[in-house]
């Protein structure tokens, strides 16, 4: 994995050397390299002030010197390791925000400092050192883990092409991909990122779309073949007419979506925020008490603000403010991996709670890829019923269209096609030659009065009337997905109680899928409204998802309590609608989703548990004066530090 980024980098970069610098990048290369450097200065102030702090203690072990002559010697180390957070604590003091992890870590460390001139008390001056350096160690890990969990969403930012190579009067000129207009020829060298989405005119190819779609069987491609942004170029040379512009081109989509995503807040990230506003001023005013109440009937004062000292150490609640969140992200990265965009961390909570899913069924459970199979005329014949048909579907983008118009290849302009007028769930009625024909199902049939009848055939039937009067029909079937059983039976499996399909096709056919799939319910004949009444009774049974193609049914997509569209890649409005969009069609991916979205809730349920567990238990212990201020210190940052790397779990799936 490390190795294979590693070479897209260098690709990068001499491409860059090649071509102009595009500005965005420029800019994010300076982030990273500046991140860097501040990371590598961390590290080195911890290596050194753990020298010192080692040194420090041998000269105290051989040593008979005054306190405050230790002091000074201790005190080398800790302004080495701990001058950034003493400059933020008081900068923040300053703003108002008094609770922020540096003012409790220097005002521990202070303290802890200032005890051994207590009378009777003993010195902690190493402790006091080796809070700060710990303290640090734990801010150096979060840096790590946050880099670690950008790169692997950047692996997915990767798909941002740099430059495209365009056809302009006989001469090839390379231009940014912002800079080419829809309908120019591209050409795309083989190592190359396909800069936007278009159609293959010559060459043939395979494309690398792992980053788009987590597919890593590369797919062939031929002349004719729509490409998609984002997918790498991988052995010959492609001749591409644009057909959308760089902005509404699939990569500037995702890497549009995968941005927005990270900033919506999930529930138990919002929760961990409120719970720290309140957890924090509780301990702190818990830790005053400590220092002061017993001391004042005890006298041993030292002893008590020592441990209220303690207290304030363990009461940092960064293992949770930082590992909820990254868990959440890490989440979000690790689905985009296997093709699976979700919107944002709020839907993680919901996408967990899946109890019922609802399937559209073209487009969704099946390819979506009709082909005609029979054609039943009566009164004209076959051909002429064809024409008729594609005639009236020449301006319809469903599949059941494509697939009428594919069936009469020479629809030409020969006749006058007016007023068309589509209905969804019904079909196209049109003026073709002055005769009213209807081209849909039966309801249409039934609205325009003509004497339809059923056929034997199995699959869609599709009927056509002309001037009311029914001229025959055309049979056309559609293939179930491959992995749609498997996908309702990874469901079922991941504990989701009931699928259901909802479909406007007929009930035989919808019987018929059903049946194969082994859905629990359908209901077919449905217009898309009827699909949204559907979805909101069953939306009283529980956390429901839809999935669907976003042809007909964005309305009940943003009705769910989760949209997931499928065959997004292109369809805009699916990508607009949906909360999940899964890129590659398949329905098995839903329960990936699902499983994905319960892994993170876990992870991050077990980072509160375990963060929460051992800070009371140390908090008790501290109260109690069994603990150290060594166990303080990890029940702060070794916490952290374990709760960071669990949240890293979440970015492998
Ligand atoms: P699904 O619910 O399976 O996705 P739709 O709601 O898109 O199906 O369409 C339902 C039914 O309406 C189709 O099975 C077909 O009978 C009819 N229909 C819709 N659009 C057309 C069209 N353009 N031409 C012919 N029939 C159509
Ligand atoms: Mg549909």
């Amino acid at each position: 994995m490390e190795k294979h980024e590693h070479t897209h980098h260098h690709e990068c970069e001499c491409h860059e050397h090649e071509h102009h610098h595009e500005h965005h990048h420029e800019h994010e290369h300076h982030h990273h390299h500046h991140e860097e450097e501040e990371g590598h200065g961390r590290l080195i102030k911890i290596i050194v002030a753990a020298v010192l702090l080692g040194v420090a203690v041998i000269i105290e072990k051989k040593t008979d010197w005054a306190t405050w002559q230790y002091l000074l010697l201790f005190l080398v180390p800790y302004l080495v390791v701990g001058w950034d957070t003493l400059k933020e604590a008081a900068e923040g003091l300053f703003h108002g925000e008094a609770l922020s992890e540096d003012f409790l870590m220097s005002i521990a460390t202070l303290g802890a400092l200032g005890i051994g001139f207590m009378p009777g008390a003993e010195t902690q001056f190493p402790e006091a050192v080796f809070v700060m350096l710990f303290f640090q160690v734990g801010e150096l890990f979060e840096e790590m883990a946050e880099g670690r969990s950008r790169k692997s969403i950047s692996h997915l930012m990767d798909i941002r092409p740099d430059t495209a190579h365009v056809e302009r009067d006989g001469k090839l000129e390379t231009v940014k991909p912002d800079e080419v207009a829809v309908g120019e020829i591209i050409l795309i060298q083989p190592g190359e990122k396909v800069p936007m989405d278009g159609v293959v005119l010559e060459g043939k190819s395979s494309l690398d779309t792992v980053a788009l779609t987590g597919e890593s069987v590369p797919r062939s491609i031929h002349e004719g073949d729509e490409i998609l942004s984002g997918c790498v170029n991988l052995s010959g040379v492609l001749r591409v007419r644009t057909t959308k512009a760089f902005g509404e081109s699939t990569a500037a989509k995702i890497l549009d979506l995968v941005e927005n995503a990270a900033s919506a807040k999930s529930r138990s990230e919002s929760f961990i925020t409120k719970f720290a506003r309140v957890y924090t001023p509780i301990v702190v005013a818990l830790a005053v008490l400590i220092a002061v109440v017993p001391s004042l009937f005890t006298g041993e004062w030292a002893t008590w603000i020592y441990r209220g000292l303690m207290f304030l150490v363990v009461s940092c609640p960064c293992a949770l403010v930082i590992s909820v969140p990254l868990t959440f992200f890490g989440g979000l990265g690790g689905a985009s991996r296997k093709g699976i965009l979700i919107k944002g961390s709020n839907l993680v909570d919901t996408l967990a709670k899946v109890k019922t899913v609802v399937f559209d069924k073209t487009g969704t459970l099946t390819e979506g890829v009709f082909e005609v199979t029979a054609v039943h005329p009566e009164v004209i014949d076959q051909q002429e019923l064809l024409h008729l048909a594609a005639h009236v579907e020449r301006h319809s983008t469903h599949p059941i269209a494509m697939a009428l118009r594919n069936a009469y290849p020479n629809e030409a302009d020969d006749c006058s096609v007016e007023g068309i007028e589509e209905t969804a769930g019904h079909g196209v009625i049109a003026n073709v030659n002055g005769k009213r024909v209807a081209v849909g199902n039966s309801k249409l049939m039934e609205a325009e009065g003509a004497a339809w009848h059923p056929c034997e055939h199995n699959g869609t039937i599709i009927h056509v009337a002309i001037d009311g009067i029914y001229a025959g029909h055309v049979v056309i079937s559609d293939r179930i997905k491959a992995d749609a059983a498997e996908g309702i039976r990874a469901l079922k499996a991941a504990g989701v109680n009931k699928t259901v399909m909802l479909t406007g096709d007929q009930e035989s056919v919808a019987a018929d899928v059903a049946r194969t799939l082994h859905v629990d319910e359908y209901h077919a004949q449905l217009l898309p409204a009827d699909k949204v009444s559907e979805v909101e009774k069953l939306l009283k049974e529980g956390t429901l998802a839809f999935v669907g193609d976003g042809i007909n049914d964005a309305p009940v997509l943003t009705r769910a309590d989760v949209g997931i569209a499928m065959g997004a890649l292109g369809s805009d409005a699916a990508i607009e609608a949906a909360d999940v969009v899964l890129m590659d069609d398949k329905p098995s991916k839903i329960a990936t989703a699902v499983r994905i979205a319960r892994r993170t809730l876990g992870i991050a349920r077990q980072n509160i548990v375990f963060a929460i567990g051992i800070k009371v238990l140390v908090l008790v212990l501290a109260a109690l004066g069994i603990a150290t201020m060594w166990m303080a210190v990890f029940a702060d940052v070794g916490v952290t530090v374990l709760a960071v790397l669990n949240a890293m779990r979440a970015l492998r799936s």
